[in-house]
């Protein structure tokens, strides 16, 4: 798919606002400004400090499998009577997330589960041309690795188990190498014999640092002229005509176009344009080891621990759980505690010295799928939220979709599956 950005005629100078300095919002930000919008970017925090910063780092260009799957909901009774299990529910907020798991039930239907595959790999085909379209602009290419994924397994029966997805991949054009434990271990040697079986993708790859990603954007961003507001959005305000006006904590603006991409506190602030969404946080934690003994070459996905290894410019980070205790919970840092055990039982020996413990908010809709498009009654305001397990993947793509739209041009991918009205 072409670069639409820089050629395009400008925005006679349009005022964009964007709510949110993750990496959907920082991204938005570059590719309005590619478009001759005038932007703002707003953010009660710094840009990439919200659930953009410590995760798994993953560019997955296969990471289109949805996390309903048929027989998913199967594996919940068991997995939330174990301990060491990464899925967690509180139950006094389950009452509320309860329209989240029914639909959450509905997307695992092998025919949905396809449709979404479909959507995702898609919009998924385009994510390193627009990463390194952005960073061409810097200094810091070698943010981007492209050294491929494994995925391991600790039984036959787990190896098994996961050819379904494996697949869903393979059926979309991604070459998927079936490896034995030895083979395993001569892509991964940190690996220890835990591991029985494997599946390489050698087309995927990650960033060393998603922090550092998000905020070398945001510079870029600032040296072309963009403005970083350190402010906390309070809501949308209505007047008797005209676009609506937002207000932080320190000002009123009136911007010509709104893009709402604060991560999963979207839901919140779109209920004030009338739009209801289903979305959960998913609340994720990662254990980062700077001084683990040990690097890895590529980035190791458990299948049976549901944990991901990725080495960082700065350590080893192990990351995982997906904790339904609603957004305001205070995070429960043993969490971090258990991805670690984890990730022990893969790679023995593992040294925690210095280790740090971290908890982001999964902006998790129920069909993996992200909301991206126009507000419904509301022509001036475009969603870009609800990326889930993907959204540092995805995050460039969404940027040059909300570009596009914002230009009034078909966007290079269908975001009709994305569509906020499907809720
Ligand atoms: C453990 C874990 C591992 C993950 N691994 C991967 C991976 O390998 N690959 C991948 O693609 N994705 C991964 N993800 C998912 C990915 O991190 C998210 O999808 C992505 O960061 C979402 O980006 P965002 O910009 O939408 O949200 P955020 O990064 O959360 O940004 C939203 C921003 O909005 C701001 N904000 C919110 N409300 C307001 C307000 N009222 N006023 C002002 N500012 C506001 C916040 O401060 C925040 O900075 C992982 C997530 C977790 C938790």
């Amino acid at each position: 798919m072409a670069e639409t950005g820089s050629g395009s005629p400008p925005a006679d100078g349009r005022r964009a606002l964007v709510i949110g300095a993750g990496i959907v919002g920082t991204c938005s930000a570059l590719y309005l400004q590619r478009e001759g919008f005038r932007v703002t970017l707003v953010d009660r925090d710094g840009p990439g400090e919200g659930c953009s910063s410590g995760n798994a780092g993953g560019l997955g260009i296969a990471s289109f499998t949805p996390l309903a799957m048929p027989g998913s909901l199967g594996k919940v009774p068991a997995m939330l009577f174990d301990p060491d299990s990464a899925l967690k529910i509180r139950w006094s907020h389950f009452p509320r997330a309860l329209p989240w798991f029914i639909r959450f039930a509905r997307a695992g239907r092998p025919k949905r589960v396809e449709a979404i595959a479909d959507a995702l790999s898609a919009a998924l085909a385009d994510l390193f041309e627009c990463y390194e379209s952005l960073l061409a602009e810097t200094d810091a290419g070698d943010l981007v690795r492209r050294e491929g994924k494994l995925y391991v397994y600790e039984s036959e029966a787990s190896f098994a188990g996961g050819q379904y997805a494996l697949d869903l991949r393979r059926r979309r054009g991604i070459e998927v190498k079936a490896l034995s434990g030895d083979e395993a271990r001569e892509i991964e040697p940190a690996l220890g014999p835990a591991v029985k079986r494997g599946a390489y993708i050698p087309a995927a790859g990650q960033t060393i640092n998603p922090l550092r990603l998000t905020q070398t954007l945001a510079e870029l961003f600032h040296k072309k002229g963009g403005t970083i507001l350190r402010q906390t959005v309070k809501g949308l305000e209505f007047g008797a005509d005209g676009p609506p006006k937002v207000v932080t904590d320190a000002a009123t603006h009136d911007p010509d176009l709104i893009v709402v991409a604060a991560g999963v506190w979207s839901k919140q602030l779109v209920a004030q344009l009338g739009t209801k969404i289903c979305m959960e946080s998913q609340r994720g934690y990662h254990a980062m080891l700077p001084d683990a003994g040990v690097t890895t070459r590529v980035s190791v996905q458990s299948s049976d621990r549901h944990i991901i290894i990725s080495q960082m410019e700065h350590g080893l980070r192990i990351t995982g759980i997906a904790d339904f205790e609603g957004l305001d919970a205070p995070p429960n840092y043993a969490r971090a505690d258990t991805v670690l055990r984890h990730a022990r039982a893969l790679i023995p020996g593992l040294k925690s010295n210095g280790m740090t413990r971290w908890m982001g908010n999964r902006p998790s809709t129920p069909d993996s799928m992200p909301v991206i498009g126009p507000a419904p009654g509301h022509p001036s305001v475009l969603f870009a939220f609800g990326h889930c397990m993907i959204g540092l993947g995805l995050g460039a793509v969404t940027g040059r979709t909300i570009g596009e739209l914002a230009a009034g041009r078909e966007p290079g991918i269908d975001i009709h599956p994305f569509r906020p009205e499907r809720f």
